[in-house]
């Protein structure tokens, strides 16, 4: 068998009410590409119909789809993680299951990689999301371009086609908090960007509340860069000389005006003030101290159910194994076994 010119990677929870719309407009604008394709969808741990719906909908076309089935919620990048993972195309395009990436809007991405890009990003044409997600998110844009250099203009879209050996460079990170556009990004040779037309939600609800984006945010912080730790040691540099300055003061105006009672309540609102940075600061601490935590115990990032594909299809040389297989390192076990 011969894989696939396009892999398109979805990542599904909780889309029972837009599925069927999305293969009503998926394959046929895949068809139409007129290459061999392939579509990959992840179901991260739907608690409604969703796993049920894509097993149908691989009944119907066995020849084409394929369904990782995760035993739990692991999230939108880990669901991405393992669809890239069981992916086989030379081209990998993602996906959102709510339909708000228009799916006929795939060959523009595909265009853009035949001029020679290895990474294809895109801008939402006109964003159709609440007013507090657009602020927050030019924000977000804005303060992550300047601590992780990584360009992305629209980094909430996940409409993006990535090229086998990004695939690849992807695939062998272990990394337990990412952010997949951003990783992919800093494998790119020669990215770009293309525009892409973006809707309404077709049913259901945004899976992300501010609290999980304020997560995401994060990850994609702290999981590209130091620079959030070096502003907070400038800081610290710059309170420090300022108190020295302070102190300097006031000795001299001690010997020169004498002893003093007043400024008590200007003292506090100081103190209160610094104990917050210094708050602040050990929290950004333990976020990166966490995140240390979590990637040394090695636990599985995610445990895949079963694998929904034609058994023709099925690679010959590369076992499926899970990913629980792949990350438990055997020496981990060794001692324990002699
Ligand atoms: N998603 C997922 N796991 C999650 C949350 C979301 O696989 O824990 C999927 C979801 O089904 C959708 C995509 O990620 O296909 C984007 O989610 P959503 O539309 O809720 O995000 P938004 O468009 O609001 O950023
Ligand atoms: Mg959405």
């Amino acid at each position: 068998m011969t894989n696939p010119q396009l892999s398109v990677v979805i990542p599904v929870y909780n889309e029972e009410q837009g599925l069927q719309a999305l293969f009503d407009r998926l394959y046929p604008a895949l068809d139409k590409l007129a290459i061999s394709y392939e579509v990959v969808f992840v179901n991260d741990g739907s608690r409604d119909r969703s796993a049920a719906i894509l097993r149908e909908q691989f009944q119907k076309r066995p020849d084409v789809t394929r369904v990782v089935l995760f035993n739990g919620n692991f999230g939108q990048h880990m669901a991405i993680m393992a669809g890239f993972e069981h992916c086989r195309g030379q081209r990998v395009v993602t996906l959102d299951a709510d339909l708000q990436n228009p799916p006929e809007d795939t060959h523009l991405l595909l265009a853009k990689m035949d001029e020679g890009h290895d990474y294809v990003g895109s801008i939402r044409r006109q964003r159709s999301d609440s007013w507090w997600r657009h602020v927050a998110s030019r924000a977000m844009n804005g303060l992550r371009e300047k601590i992780t250099r990584i360009k992305m203009t629209d980094q909430g879209c996940m409409f993006r086609a990535y090229d086998r050996n990004i695939i690849d460079a992807v695939n062998s990170c272990q990394e337990v908090n990412t952010f997949i556009p951003a990783l992919a990004y800093s494998f790119a040779r020669n990215p770009a960007e293309v525009v892409v037309g973006h809707e309404e939600r077709a049913a259901g609800e945004s899976k992300y509340s501010l609290y999980s984006l304020i997560r995401l945010n994060f990850d994609l912080m702290t999981g590209f860069s130091l620079v959030p730790l070096q502003w907070f040691s400038m800081a610290g540099m710059l309170i420090s000389l300022f108190s020295g300055v302070f102190f300097v003061f006031l000795v001299v105006r001690r010997l020169i005006i004498g002893p003093e009672a007043e400024g008590l309540f200007t003292l506090f609102a100081l103190m209160f003030f610094l104990i917050g940075i210094a708050l602040f600061g050990i929290g950004l601490l333990g976020e990166y101290i966490g995140r240390i935590y979590q990637q040394v115990r090695h636990r599985p990032r995610y445990l895949v159910e079963a694998v929904l594909e034609d058994a023709a299809k099925t690679k010959p040389k590369r076992a499926k194994k899970s990913v629980a297989e792949e990350t438990i390192t055997p020496s981990l076990f060794s001692d324990v076994q002699e």
